[in-house]
């Protein structure tokens, strides 16, 4: 192909809005796909991605399409993922394109994901085309919304495209305006070769496959290439493009988008965001916008069965091979035994590590209550006195990620913690609920915009923890799910931060420590006993549950011993019951984790979660 007849775009969009169904249809208006093959959803490969309904992993898919001016182009639909957990991957996957199809849902308007989806656009300097999305919908208001969206981004309302990607009403129109108003790829002939990186994913049958848009030269099979970030190199193997399936290709071109395959064993290796160069003639830069994913979310993952933790490790293993952004070293609990303490980009992010574990590998685990990581300087301490569980840096800064693992009060002299930029977009009627949410989270304003009448942008800077838990539940709860969430990273702040320790029957429970709000430790001890109370179940003995910061016990409850014995309500009577009560007994208990002699149940570990 023509440079000039090539466009690479994407579709950035709330969740929801309609995004996976109309390429979906594009794929169709293309011709790419047979009606007989279709299935809904085409794009969204992974089944854990089927059944959420989310895009996880950015994809290319390659059409052909002859427009009205009588041209055969190229369209390159590069697929970003949705969620806010992963903006990172949203901004790589921009980079490979020169426009975006802002796709908003003509019933909901703009949502918080929209505007930051927007911004990442508008960052990376793409053609931004408004598109109203669901206008069969009785429900539909794409006048009132059009108007909303052009003063957005200075478009004339009556320019905004309306369409269903349900029914197919419009969507030539956007094809059309594609070819129209998104420029074509820009190359420079004497530059070496370099692509861009901007997805990779392992496949059990072929290795890594790496996705990648060509800016400078050319990719060919057999082509010695070098990955420039992480010096990795070797023969291509296979070059292929998709469209809608892989097919084999003898040469990728500038502007041109596909995947590759180079023996590449882990996704590690081929990281999104690097460049690709020829090992021979590599080019002297990099391209731009190489940044390594950090976890933001840390949890402990511990098998029920102690016998699981080398098969937990290869599990681990095994995920990680497949995705670079998530993190594991073991670790060790007094409480729980051997386990890992994980990282993660998001609280969605760890949703579906922990839900392939259990799905893909079928081992028991228990998970902690999610913690974000702090910077904690010491007291300089006469040498040899440091405490041996961390590795002390020169400047007497530690990195902690694990609750049970701050120092006592006395060794430090300042907490830092992550804060991050969040934005909420509102209906008007529901900015005071939502500031007092804000407010109550230990969030700072930063700014309040009426976008119209209705709409309000609200931004904070918010601690990260405290937002983590179930911030976006509640911000949905109070505002009937009209509020809309995203935020990104904002370095640290000093914080006045306190470990609250769990005791039962006497004993810390290292586990259930979690860092805290100094004002709000009392509120929070005296609630996490509470709700622990609910949820271990009675034991033979009295068990006393208490809340400590430091030697100082802040809350107490206690757990009544049992009086009866489960059988002792059905003595005599049917022996089928019998048994079926004694089996419900023993999954029970397969979910539980004896700690010292109390039977905890998992939901006991992140009853943090709930506390507020
Ligand atoms: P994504 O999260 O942006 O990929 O959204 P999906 O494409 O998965 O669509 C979310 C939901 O909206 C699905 O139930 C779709 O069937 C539905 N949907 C998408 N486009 C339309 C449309 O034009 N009209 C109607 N009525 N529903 C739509
Ligand atoms: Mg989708």
């Amino acid at each position: 192909y023509q440079i000039e007849r090539i466009r690479n775009f994407a579709i950035i969009a709330h969740i929801d809005h309609g995004k996976s169904t109309l390429a979906d249809r594009m794929l169709q208006l293309t011709d790419l796909v047979e009606s007989r093959q279709f299935r809904d959803q085409y794009l969204d490969r992974m089944e854990l991605e089927r059944e959420r309904g989310i895009t996880i992993k950015a994809q290319a898919v390659r059409m052909p399409y002859t427009a009205s001016d009588g041209q055969e182009y190229l369209l390159n639909l590069i697929d970003t993922p949705g969620h806010v957990d992963f903006s990172y991957e949203v901004s790589r996957a921009l980079n490979g394109c020169e426009g975006a199809i802002l796709l908003v849902d003509a019933a909901q308007g703009m949502q918080a994901q929209t505007i930051a989806n927007l911004y990442l656009a508008i960052e990376a300097g793409l053609e931004v085309i408004p598109v109203l999305n669901k206008i069969d919908l009785p429900a539909a208001r794409p006048e009132q919304i059009a108007v909303e969206l052009g003063s957005l981004i200075g478009e004339d309302p009556d320019d905004v495209l309306a369409i269903s990607a349900k029914t197919g009403d419009g969507v030539q129109e956007v094809l059309e305006r594609i070819v129209e108003r998104v420029d074509p790829p820009r190359t420079d002939p004497d530059e070496a070769t370099r692509a861009l990186i901007f997805d990779s994913h392992y496949d059990a049958y072929r290795g890594v496959l790496t996705y990648v848009r060509v800016v400078d030269g050319e990719l060919r099979p057999r082509q010695e290439i070098r990955l420039m970030a992480t010096g990795f190199h070797n023969e291509i193997d296979q070059l292929q493009v998709v469209s809608p399936e892989p097919t084999s290709i003898d040469r990728l071109g500038p502007g041109e988008v596909g995947l590759l395959t180079a023996a590449i064993k882990e996704v590690d290796q081929a990281r999104v965001g690097d460049t690709v160069t020829d090992h021979k003639n590599p080019a002297e830069k990099p391209l731009p916008g190489y940044r390594e994913p950090t976890p933001m979310v840390f949890s402990g993952l511990y098998p029920v069965d102690s016998e699981d933790f080398p098969d937990l490790r290869d599990a681990l293993d095994r995920l990680r091979l497949n995705d670079a952004s998530f993190t594991y070293e073991p670790e060790t609990s007094a409480a729980l035994g051997f386990g890992f303490r994980c990282g993660f980009l998001g609280l969605l992010h760890m949703e579906i590590i922990s839900e392939r574990l259990d799905r893909e590998y079928d081992i028991p685990l228990v998970t902690t209550a999610p913690n974000v990581r702090y910077e904690v300087a010491l007291e300089q301490q006469p040498k040899g006195g440091a405490d041996r569980a961390h590795d002390l840096a020169a400047d007497g800064v530690i990195e902690v990620s694990n609750p049970a693992e701050m120092p006592p009060p006395h060794q430090i002299t300042e907490i830092r913690e992550p804060v991050v930029d969040a934005m909420v977009l509102t209906p008007s009627d529901f900015v005071g609920a939502v500031m007092q949410l804000c407010e109550h989270r230990r969030g700072e304003m930063l700014k309040m915009d009426y976008l119209s009448e209705e709409r309000v942008e609200l931004r904070y800077r918010l601690p990260l923890a405290e937002i983590v838990f179930d911030f976006f539940d509640r911000l949905k709860s109070q505002t009937r799910g009209y509020a809309s969430l995203d935020y990104e990273p904002a370095g640290r702040q000093v914080a006045d931060l306190v470990r609250v320790d769990v005791l039962l029957n006497g004993e810390s429970v290292d586990a259930f420590s979690s860092i805290v709000h100094r004002d709000k430790a009392y509120d929070y001890g005296k609630a996490m006993v509470e709700k622990l109370k609910e949820l271990i179940p009675r034991q033979m003995f009295d068990v006393p549950v208490q809340a400590a910061i430091g030697s100082k016990i802040i809350a107490r409850e206690t757990i009544k011993a049992r009086r009866k014995d489960v059988l002792a309500k059905c003595y005599g009577g049917d022996v089928t019951r019998k048994r079926k009560l004694l089996e419900r007994q023993k999954e029970g208990k397969k979910k539980m984790k004896a700690v010292g002699a109390v039977d905890i149940p998992q939901e006991a570990f992140v009853a943090a979660l709930s506390v507020d």
